[in-house]
């Protein structure tokens, strides 16, 4: 059977991140969870502000949706 790989909207490249945790201090919502080696987004949690986007100083996150609106 083939793997069926699910549409993500946003996306944090771990390559990127160094676990700052700013992301995680500036949603408004409590979407993003962050240990010392994992980073992910809770999208159902998620409302679109786009703030982590922006905020994060690496750039590591990044969303479909946002680009599609600037
Ligand atoms: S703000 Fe960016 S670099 Fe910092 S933990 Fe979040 S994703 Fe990683
Ligand atoms: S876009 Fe906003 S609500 Fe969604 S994870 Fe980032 S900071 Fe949280």
């Amino acid at each position: 059977m083939a793997e069926v790989k699910l549409k993500t909207e946003m996306d944090v490249d771990r390559s990127l991140c160094n676990y700052c945790g700013a992301c995680v201090g500036m949603c408004p919502t409590d979407a993003i969870f962050m240990d010392d080696t994992v980073i992910e987004i809770h999208e159902n949690k998620c409302i679109e502000c786009g703030f982590c986007v922006v905020g994060c100083p690496t750039g590591a996150i990044s969303a479909e949706w946002f680009h599609a609106t600037v």
